[in-house]
């Protein structure tokens, strides 16, 4: 049986948001099977705040959750982190409205659950939602689509008129292991003239070379450079992973991104959702069933993440 996960013991950190600034404390704790991921604003009687499309509220700069006026943003990096991980259930506590940035990637949360025990298996089968019909979303140049496919493939294409970054594609098909070795490290960036505007304007105020690539006209500010030498379209995958998980189920299906942001990928999930035919929510308790349906399902056996 492919079998839900939760995280195996109480994972803790802090630091601050990067739109807001503010220091924010956050723990992860595991969560009956069928609970999902839901945030708990425990600065506002403990608020539950369900990681789930339907429960997004604004996507200008991150991705931000909202229920009856009380809102959690920057979620998509640790979203991401749990999803890549395998997790299907847990409670998120956090203490303000913005989660920490920490590094920009969603690396550090993949440690604090590593460092905390990792991940364990529960007993009830795991439900994948299986992409069955393409559902595309397009604003005017740029577009994003979801379609059939045999595993969680992802495909992104960025194009910025800059010499460090110009037109980049990154492919991958996530496996178990595939978004810590590929994406996990790949940090959020930025424009040296946009963050500076948006300094003036009093927005990204937590953010520095600590926590996002920052580039100028002809390089990357950062004095240790660049992780990946496509890191930039690597986040892109990141966000897209992290956004795209707000389905509320691990994906069955490939994912095609051209230009595509937080925007577009909150359209893309309302989108798929609002189509019944176009997905399936599928359980596989035993391997004929897997065989049979002609798809490479992730296993998630690794437990405490040790052979990564
Ligand atoms: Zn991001």
């Amino acid at each position: 049986m492919l079998s839900q996960r939760t995280v195996k013991s109480l994972v803790h950190g802090q630091g601050i948001g990067l739109h807001s600034g503010e220091l924010a404390t956050f723990r992860i704790l595991p969560a009956p099977p069928d609970t999902g991921l839901r945030f708990i604003r425990t600065d506002h009687q403990d608020h539950e705040i369900p990681a789930h499309a339907a429960f997004v509220v604004d996507t200008r700069l991150a991705t931000t959750l909202g229920k009856d006026g009380i809102t959690v943003s920057t979620v998509e990096h640790l979203i991401a982190a749990l999803f890549g991980l395998g997790v299907d259930n847990a409670y998120i506590e956090v203490d303000g409205p913005e989660l920490p940035i920490l590094d920009g990637s969603a690396q550090p949360f993949v440690d604090l659950i590593r460092e905390a025990g990792g991940t364990v298996a529960q007993r009830r089968p795991k439900k994948f939602l299986v992409v069955r019909r393409p559902v595309t979303v397009g604003d005017g140049d740029k577009w994003a689509r979801l379609e059939p496919a045999t595993c969680f493939r992802l495909k992104a294409t960025i194009e910025f008129n800059h010499p460090l970054v110009n037109r980049q594609s990154y492919e991958l098909s996530l496996s178990d292991t595939g978004f810590v070795r590929h994406i996990a490290r790949a940090r959020t960036f930025g424009f040296a003239k946009d963050v500076e505007a948006m300094h003036r304007a009093g927005l990204a105020r937590g953010g520095s070379l600590d926590n996002a690539v920052v580039i100028d006209d002809y390089s990357v500010r950062n004095p240790d450079g660049l992780r990946f030498p496509d890191e930039f379209v690597r986040h892109k995958v990141l966000d897209a992973i992290g956004d795209l998980a707000l389905l509320g189920a691990p994906i069955i299906g490939g994912y095609v991104g051209h230009k595509s942001g937080h925007a577009l990928h909150a359209q893309l999930t309302s989108a798929l959702l609002a189509q019944p035919r176009a997905y399936e929510i599928c359980e596989f308790t035993h391997r004929k069933e897997v065989e049979g349906a002609q798809l490479e399902l992730p296993q998630f056996r690794l437990g405490g993440l040790a052979a990564l």
